[in-house]
């Protein structure tokens, strides 16, 4: 299905060779629909099936947890899933640096 407009702002829809990243790597570059007024891009079907492959081939597949806040002592806590600590290897003791953000918490390690 080929969109010639976009459908948050009726802007020209053009196509391009984006480069897509999950989790902070790039995977390659892949065609895309990208709105040449908001900048929305959308992927076809075959494309998105083929991002996801790659994703899985390269473990960046799930690697979103859902995790509870906990507290110990005064301070309120996560726990951070072997999953996500497997995949960037941080050690206890390591050094990370949180912040918030809008609507998040970004801890970078
Ligand atoms: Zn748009």
């Amino acid at each position: 299905m080929e969109r010639k407009k976009c459908e948050e702002c009726s802007g020209k829809i053009i196509k391009k060779q984006v480069d897509f990243s999950l989790y902070g790597i790039s995977l390659g570059k892949f065609p895309a629909e990208i709105c040449s007024a908001c900048g929305e891009e959308v992927f076809d079907e075959k494309t998105s099936e083929r991002i996801d492959k790659i994703a899985k081939e390269r473990g960046l597949w799930g690697l979103d947890r859902k995790v509870k806040i906990v507290k110990i002592g005064n301070s309120l806590a996560v726990r951070i899933p072997k999953a996500i600590s497997n995949f960037l290897k941080l050690k206890e003791g390591k050094e990370a640096l949180m912040k918030p953000g809008k609507d998040k918490i970004i801890i970078e390690s």
